[in-house]
């Protein structure tokens, strides 16, 4: 059995208390390692060790940290297999779904920083002919990384990578969920040469080692990605410390498909935006608007793929959906399920838990599902569900399709299908969302601003915006002349 550590002062070690919990394989229902259940006395020592750390790395060449972090990136490419294996094992995800995003894309949030480094600037702004102001960007000190379970690898690096960029020394939690390849990074981290303290992982729960993270003073930035309840708690308790804190929340994006779109185009995404990662992605479209006039002929074609999906066993390479990541998630999805019934709506697809044979008989599995006839202010329409479901609704008119996408408390995404080119700038001005694609989904650009509005978060990753998150800026005037 797998025994996880934590990763701290470059060393791996476990839990001061030696106590550890189980960690389940949603595609078989059967535990296959075991967890630190670090608590505050664990993260004292994560902190301590990358308080020592920070004057040097503060101090490390640009050209050095680049270095470092290429060589993990070039680490990570070499262990692609292990890698993806693990987070199939770890998540229920498909094993192909890991190795053609979830592991390629933690590889270029490495590559990608060590070089947007290099390539980052500050302002300097003259105001007159003996006044001139220049801006430093200095790093923070020791900051708090703690992501979700969805996107394991892919979202731990999405911060850590411009966190260590910067010059910040990090402790890390990802979710005690999934944490097998957060563990296997640190390895990397330690074959690469990092050097001790730069980075520690403890592993442990959100209510314990995350809540200590959040809450010591010393620990002055704190970058969540998960869900809007656990990001307003956080928030409660860093806020009054005047921490920095980047909070990527939940989303109920909208979908918003046009009659005059590119439909084949459009109806091959929905699929993947519906349910790639059993839905269990941030930026999944789980209300599906479609104008009238197309309705009947989507509503056929999307029941008929949906149906045709294969949920199977992640690990093999037929299957399209694999399992749901974890039992509790499982009965939480299927819960929303029936709430869906319960409001008046019709499953169309769908709708139930699937039993499958062999090995995955204990599994956690759940049939995409396709729900319609609800309205769009109801509880299915408003809450997260973070799973295979979908709702679809017609609507008439740009304005009533924007009214409904608007109407949730969430603010993350938002896909709009049309060929019409006015209209396209017209919802794209319109929609309250960080993110809008237009005849297309999940293209990402990683210099792009990443994040929502309202409930979905406070701030941005990506870029320029998370490079300048994880700086302190100073303004230097001075008169001369
Ligand atoms: P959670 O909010 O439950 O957990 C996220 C992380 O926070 C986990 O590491 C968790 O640890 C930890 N945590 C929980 N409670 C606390 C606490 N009190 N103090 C400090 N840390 C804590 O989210 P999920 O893991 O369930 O992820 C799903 C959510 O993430 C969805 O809402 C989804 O929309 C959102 N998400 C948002 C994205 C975005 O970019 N906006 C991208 C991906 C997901 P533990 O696992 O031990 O509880």
């Amino acid at each position: 059995m797998l025994r996880l550590q934590n990763y701290i002062n470059g060393e791996l070690r476990g839990p001061t208390n030696g106590k550890h919990f189980d960690n389940v394989d949603p595609s078989t229902g059967k535990v296959f390692s075991e967890i630190p259940d670090s608590q505050e006395e664990d993260v004292l020592l994560a902190l301590d060790a990358a308080k020592k750390a920070f004057p040097l790395w503060s101090n490390t060449s640009l050209d050095e940290r680049s270095r470092i972090l290429t060589k993990i990136a070039d680490l990570i490419k070499e262990q692609m297999d292990d890698l993806a294996f693990a987070e199939c094992q770890d998540n229920g995800k498909p094993l192909s779904l890991a190795k053609r995003v979830d592991i390629p894309r933690a590889e270029s949030n490495l590559r990608f920083f060590a070089q947007a480094i290099t390539q980052f600037a500050s302002e300097s702004h003259r105001t007159s002919d003996s006044i001139i102001n220049y801006t430093t960007r200095k790093p923070i000190g020791v900051v708090g990384c703690i992501s979700p379970w969805n996107l394991p690898l892919y979202l731990f690096t999405w911060k850590i990578a411009p966190a260590l960029a910067t010059g910040n020394t990090v402790v890390a939690k990802p979710s005690e969920v999934t944490p097998v390849t957060a563990y296997l990074f640190s390895k990397i981290c330690i074959e690469t040469g990092l050097p001790p303290g730069v980075l520690n992982i403890v592993h442990g729960l959100g209510g314990t080692a995350g809540n200590a993270i959040v809450s010591h003073p010393e620990i002055k930035a704190i970058s969540f990605t998960g869900g809007t309840t656990t990001g307003a708690k956080i928030a409660s308790i860093a806020s009054p410390m005047f921490k920095k804190t980047s909070l990527e929340l939940g989303g109920k994006n909208p979908n918003i498909i046009f009659a005059d779109c590119d439909y084949d185009k459009m109806l091959k995404t929905t699929m993947h935006s519906s349910f790639a990662n059993q839905g269990q992605i941030c930026l999944c479209g789980s209300r599906i608007f479609v104008e009238r006039s197309i309705y009947d002929r989507f509503k056929n074609d999307f029941v008929e793929k949906t149906n045709a999906l294969a949920v199977g066993d992640p690990m093999d390479k037929s299957s399209k959906m694999g399992a749901v990541v974890s039992e509790a998630h499982m009965n939480k999805v299927l819960s929303y399920i029936q709430l869906a019934k319960d409001e008046g709506g019709t499953v169309l697809a769908g709708g139930e838990r699937v039993k499958l044979g062999g090995r995955c008989e204990d599994g956690f599995y759940i049939k995409p599902t396709i729900i319609e006839g609800l309205d769009y202010q109801c509880r299915t329409n408003q809450e997260e569900i973070f799973g295979p479901v979908v709702t679809i609704t017609p609507f008439d008119t740009e304005e009533e399709a924007l009214r409904m996408a608007n109407s949730t408390i969430y603010g993350l995404a938002s896909s709009v299908w049309t060929s019409d080119l006015s209209r396209a700038h017209r919802m794209a001005d319109k929609i309250e969302a960080g993110i809008v694609w237009i005849n297309c989904w999940l293209l990402r650009d990683l210099r792009t601003p990443f994040g929502g509005v309202k409930a979905s978060g406070v701030g941005r990753e990506g870029g320029q915006e998370v490079l300048r998150f994880f700086t302190e800026p100073k303004n230097v005037c001075i008169q001369y002349g």
